[in-house]
This record gives C-alpha cells, sequence and structure tokens, in this order.
C-alpha cells in the first residue's frame, strides 16, 4: 500500500507535537529542523487546559504525565490607584490548568520521536513550490502528499499562501519572562493586571514558577538594565516576600498576527505562523493544540475511509473549521487587553465591572469552559 508522504517544517513546539501525533497514523514523515544552538533555550513555561493535555495523552503513547504541574487554583487581580483589588477567583477540587517547561517538552519530544519512524532533517527551508509540493533548501528538493509550515510567527515563506492577509498589530510590548525559585506554600496560577502591563505567575513545582511580565517597549528600553531589580521589587511587593531568587530573563516582542489564509493547494499553516495572540490569557499554544488536533481527526478521517491525502479537502476543511474560534479569540484576548489597559474614561467604571463579573456563577462557569474548550 502506497505512503502518504508529509512533510513537517520548524522545529518549534507546533512541529514537534504535530509530528509525533501523526506518527501513530503510520505515515511517512519528514520533519525539517534548523540546526539551532542549543545556547538559544525556551526559558518559558507554557500553560495548557484539561481538554488539551487530554488530547495529547491519547494520541501520544506513554506520554510523562511528570512533565506537566497541575494547579487548582487560580487568582486575578488589577491594579488602581495603586492598590491591587482581587475580582476574580477560581478554587476547585479538580487540577484547572497544567504548566510545562518548554525546555524541557523539547528535550523529551525530541527524544521520543527517535523512537518513531518520523526522519528528522536538520536543515533550512528556503522555499515551497506549491504547484508541485516541493519543500526546497539551496541544496535539494523533494515532494509530498501534504506539507505542514510550522515556522513561527515571522517567515516570509508564508507570503505565497497568505498574500500578507492578516488582522495584525504591533503592541509595541515586550514579555519579559524567567524562572523564580520561591517557599510560597501551596502557591496558584496568578494573573495580575497591573498600570505596566499584566503580569502572570505560573507554576511549574512546588518551589518554583515562572513569571511573565508584558510591558511597553518604552518602558523596556529605558530600564533593560535595572529590569530584573525591577521585577523582584515588584513580585515581593505582590506576594508579600523577600523570599524570591529569580533566575535569567528572556523577552520575546508582542504583536497580533491572526491570518485570513491557512492553506494553498497541499500546504497547511500551523502555529503562530497563523495566529499569535497577546499571552496575557496564556491561549497561544492552546489554540495551536486544537488546530493540531482537527488535523488529526481529518487525515484519521481520510486515512480510515482509504482517501487520498494529497488533493484532498483536507487544507479547505481544516480552514473552515478552526478559523472562525481563532478569530473569536484572537480579538477576545484583544479586547481583554484594551479593557485592562489604563483608560481615563473606563477607569472609573471598571472596578463596577470587574466586581459583578466575579458575582455572576454563570459568567466564571463561561470564563471556565472556554478556556478549557476554547469555543467548541
Ligand atoms: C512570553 C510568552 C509566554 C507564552 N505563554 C503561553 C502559555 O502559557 N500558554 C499558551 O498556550 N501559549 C503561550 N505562549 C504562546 C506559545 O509560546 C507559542 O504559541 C508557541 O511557542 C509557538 O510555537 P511554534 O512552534 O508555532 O513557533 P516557534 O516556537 O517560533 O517555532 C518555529 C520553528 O520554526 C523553525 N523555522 C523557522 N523558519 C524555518 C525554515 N525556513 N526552515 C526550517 N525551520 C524553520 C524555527 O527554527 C523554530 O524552531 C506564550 C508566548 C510568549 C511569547
Amino acid at each position: 500500500m502506497k505512503k502518504h508522504k508529509i512533510c513537517i517544517v520548524g522545529g518549534g513546539l507546533t512541529g514537534l507535537i504535530s509530528a509525533l501525533v501523526l506518527s501513530e497514523k503510520g505515515l511517512d514523515i519528514d520533519l525539517i529542523v534548523e540546526n539551532t544552538s542549543s545556547k538559544n533555550k525556551d526559558l518559558r513555561v507554557t500553560a495548557i487546559s484539561e481538554k488539551n493535555l487530554k488530547f495529547l495523552k491519547s494520541t501520544i503513547k506513554n506520554i510523562n504525565l511528570k512533565l506537566f504541574y497541575s494547579v487548582k487554583k487560580i487568582n486575578l487581580f488589577f491594579e488602581e490607584n495603586n492598590q491591587i483589588k482581587n475580582f476574580l477567583n477560581f478554587d476547585e477540587k479538580k487540577n484547572l490548568m497544567f504548566f510545562f517547561e518548554n525546555r524541557l517538552i523539547k528535550e523529551y519530544l525530541n527524544k521520543l520521536l527517535k523512537k518513531t519512524k518520523v526522519r528528522v532533517q536538520k536543515k533550512t527551508i528556503k522555499s515551497i513550490d506549491l504547484a508541485e509540493n516541493k519543500v526546497s533548501n539551496n541544496l535539494s528538493s523533494q515532494s509530498y502528499d501534504l506539507i505542514v509550515l510550522c515556522l513561527g510567527l515571522n517567515s516570509p515563506i508564508y507570503q505565497k499562501i497568505t498574500g500578507n492577509r492578516e488582522i495584525k498589530k504591533n503592541y509595541n510590548e515586550h514579555s519579559i519572562t524567567c524562572y523564580v525559585k520561591h517557599e510560597i506554600k501551596d502557591i496558584g496560577a496568578q494573573q495580575f493586571f497591573l498600570k505596566e502591563g499584566p503580569l502572570a505567575i505560573l507554576p511549574y513545582n512546588k518551589n518554583k514558577f515562572s513569571v511573565v511580565w508584558s510591558i511597553e517597549d518604552k518602558y523596556f528600553i529605558k530600564n533593560q538594565t535595572i529590569i530584573l531589580n525591577n521585577l523582584k521589587t515588584k513580585l515581593s511587593n505582590l506576594l508579600n516576600t523577600n523570599k524570591i531568587s529569580l533566575g535569567k530573563i528572556q523577552s520575546y516582542p508582542l504583536r497580533m498576527s491572526l491570518k485570513k489564509s491557512y492553506y494553498k493547494k497541499n500546504t497547511i499553516i500551523l502555529g503562530d505562523g497563523l495566529h499569535a495572540v497577546h499571552p496575557l490569557a496564556g491561549q497561544g499554544f492552546n489554540l495551536i493544540l486544537r488546530d493540531i488536533e482537527k488535523l488529526y481527526e481529518l487525515i484519521s478521517f481520510n486515512l480510515k475511509l482509504g482517501l487520498s491525502i494529497k488533493d484532498s479537502s483536507i487544507p479547505r476543511d481544516f480552514s473552515d473549521s478552526r478559523k472562525p474560534e481563532n478569530l473569536l479569540m484572537g480579538l477576545g484576548i484583544d479586547t481583554t487587553r484594551k479593557f485592562f489597559r489604563s483608560n481615563k474614561y473606563l477607569d472609573p467604571i471598571k472596578e463596577n465591572i470587574l466586581k459583578n463579573f466575579s458575582k455572576s456563577k454563570l459568567l466564571k462557569k463561561i470564563t471556565k469552559r472556554v478556556a478549557n474548550l476554547g469555543f467548541n
């Protein structure tokens, strides 16, 4: 029987997980990753929902669950007139979110890939021939039944597919992130909407959390040399403790990009290249996992019916089923960011809106559901 040939390009979380998940389907997969320096480790921590972890558990055999740290408590605060006010709490008996270290999960996924039949090739792709379904670098080119591009937010290779049609916004902000050691008992996930920008606390083991603080470029550039100290002072005040030590800082420029075209012929885009959203809600990779799940479902369906993958309706069905949610979520996160920014007209009524929000059991239930399942 002819094996379906798939090429996945990109060695970030999207490419690695797509390759592993699809490897379970007995496809002939090439995964192309750049030969990047191991010094540039991704020091972020990512929060994923229970539903997304369930998908990973069901598709990646014997996945090591110790890499996922669960929390049962999430608290949200906002700053007003130099005071920190709590406006929403989730304190549950069951696990609400799961956190993993990007660095460790990438190492682990690479190890797992070695046990599969996926061929990992180290090279940088220069172009895609959409008509011939070919992937090329400087030395060679090869054709496939389906090409999945997971090249991150910025790649000129997307241009031929998207024609630069996107909803975009440069936030003129950076997220700074680092690991923090602490001695606080039973710390949950926390989000502080501060006047400088949102600050999130993502626990990834009993005595360590990751902090993500999104701040304006102006503030970031002006305070670059003292940012670690500023962050430490901020955290000490918010958490009411001096017993914290901070690791190395990494920073990420922030922009929103919601692509309008998801595919052309037999080439699909996946990951940040399709939709990059503000990290304040920890939803970027959650949306990506739901995209991967949909692609997995569509490919499984075709295989079950013995249908070809080349020239199939998979790219179109994928785009039709995922674009509405990705668009809605991307714009919703952007609106949330705007709502919490200082605004002299909105500020006087913000507290009232938030008080009522926390009182409404229905709104709380909806928030929890959307964070877990998206708009499905
Ligand atoms: C500070 C911060 C915190 C975040 N926290 C969360 C969170 O808590 N929860 C959540 O759901 N999401 C979160 N996100 C979003 C999440 O991190 C991203 O959505 C995710 O990492 C995107 O992964 P990716 O593989 O699509 O892109 P990338 O990680 O950018 O990977 C792209 C890969 O493509 C490769 N590549 C590029 N061009 C080529 C080429 N020509 N040839 C071969 N390879 C190529 C690159 O080398 C790279 O390995 C956060 C984002 C930020 C910035």
